[in-house]
């Protein structure tokens, strides 16, 4: 923020919001640092479906098409019952048509490779743990943040360290944290099985089931059940799914066989059921699942994260005063906070639903689903309205860095 030097941001955290921030702020002229304490980028190995809403994020930063050629899912998909019967059927025309673009599954690597490649490489630092020792002022002292190589000052510092965030625990020393959301997930990628199969989304009684296809013609197969907090099966979590979905309709049986143990991920899902009162403090922002962590259920966190990264690029203006700093942060505080607390508020109640345990409670859900979408659009893309159809509030970035701009002059 100073006429002198190039303005420094620092990001602690390099998910898929610290990365997405990280280049839209580099797009922007900031001189950026991200600071990751994983040795490596490599993410964990499972899929991630990207909306319409995040995908337009994603086309400020000129990454947009990119992904979008990623699509894979075309033809009909939609919700069942553990049996096969369906409760609410769609197609990806449908899907496209009502929010304006495809849902891309893609694997997560695949995601971060895209973003990472977006970025100069000496820009990520992995294992460096970053803890923040001050938040800073607009205006006066820098915010500084400590790692085990020694302590960086920054013009400002986002904190996108995930749902225990620590850069949240330094702002916010009162907020109580991410709670127990009462159910654990399991993912999971696998060959493609024989018999061919449309992508779907199952609930059952304390249990649901999702498989996708990727791009690649892995499946990328989703599961979550409610469970104590801190749970593992004493056999393998491959054993604990059979137990719980080998009885349900093709393709999750086949799903399962071809999964192998090691590979099965399972975590415990936390979400801030309590919202922020803000999501800056000083020169320090947060984004992502550390500003407002939510349920899976509408597979919106990466969603939100993106939009967070591109939206606070939009918002923070390198050449601007000091001064402008607090307004800027606060503004997107403005922006963020009431969109992405509905959605957390909108994930948890649509996981309550979908994991109903009470057989009679889950017939009448069954039947208001199939009910409720016998009119010309499938309940399970009604529920996305309002979220996948956001746009970005500017398109493009007024200035882009001497590099990009002149990429650009050349292209054109
Ligand atoms: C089962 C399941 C399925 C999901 N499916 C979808 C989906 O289909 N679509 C979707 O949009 N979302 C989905 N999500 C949610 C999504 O995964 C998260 O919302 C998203 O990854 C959050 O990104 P993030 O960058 O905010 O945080 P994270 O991905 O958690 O990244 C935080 C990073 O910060 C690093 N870090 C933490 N502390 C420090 C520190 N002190 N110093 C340095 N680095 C640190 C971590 O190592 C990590 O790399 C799903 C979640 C689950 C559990």
């Amino acid at each position: 923020m100073s006429q002198q030097k190039q303005a420094r941001a620092v990001v602690v955290g390099s998910g898929i919001g610290g990365l997405t921030a990280a280049v839209a702020l580099h797009q922007r002229g900031w001189q950026v640092t991200v600071l990751e304490r994983a040795e490596s980028l490599d993410p964990v190995g499972a899929g991630i479906g990207l909306a319409p809403n995040s995908l337009r994020a994603l086309d400020v930063i000129g990454l947009g098409g990119t992904v979008r050629d990623l699509a894979a899912w075309q033809g009909e998909g939609g919700m069942r019952a553990p049996n096969g019967r369906w409760l609410s059927r769609t197609d990806s025309a449908a899907a496209s048509e009502r929010f304006g673009g495809p849902l891309v599954l893609l694997h997560r690597a695949t995601l971060v490779d895209v973003l990472r490649s977006a970025l100069p490489g000496d820009i990520v630092r992995t294992g460096a743990a970053a803890t923040l020792v001050d938040a800073g002022e607009p205006g006066g002292r820098p915010a500084v943040v400590r790692t085990e190589a020694g302590d960086l000052q920054a013009d400002l510092v986002i904190g996108a360290d995930g749902v225990r965030s620590g850069v949240r625990g330094v702002l916010f020393p009162a907020y109580p944290g991410a709670v127990y959301a009462g159910f654990t997930t399991w993912r999971v990628v696998v060959p493609a099985p024989a018999e061919p199969f449309p992508p779907h989304e199952t609930w059952g009684r304390g249990r649901l089931w999702g498989t996708q296809p990727l791009k690649d013609g892995r499946i990328y197969a989703y599961a979550a059940a409610h469970a104590a907090v801190g749970g593992r099966s004493t056999d393998g979590e491959k054993a604990e799914l059979l137990r719980r979905f080998g009885d349900w309709h093709h393709p999750v049986p086949q799903i399962l066989a071809a999964a192998e143990d090691a590979k099965v991920l399972r975590h415990d899902v936390f979400h801030m059921s309590t919202p922020l009162d803000t999501f800056h403090k000083g020169r320090t922002v947060l984004i992502g699942d550390a500003a407002h962590a939510m349920c899976p259920t509408m597979g919106q966190g990466g969603n939100q994260s993106i939009e967070d990264g591109v939206v606070l690029g939009q918002h923070l203006d390198p050449a601007a005063s000091q001064a402008q700093l607090g307004a800027a942060l606060a503004a997107f505080t403005a922006d963020r906070l009431p969109r992405t607390t509905g959605i957390v508020a909108k994930s948890a109640k649509i996981a309550k639903l979908a994991m109903l345990d009470s057989a009679p409670a889950a017939a009448v859900r069954d039947t208001l689903l199939r009910l409720a979408s016998l009119g010309p659009s499938a309940l399970a893309l009604r529920a996305f309205d309002g979220v996948c159809d956001w746009q970005p509030p500017q398109r493009t970035y007024a200035a882009r860095t001497p590099v990009h701009q002149a990429r650009q002059a050349h292209q054109a």
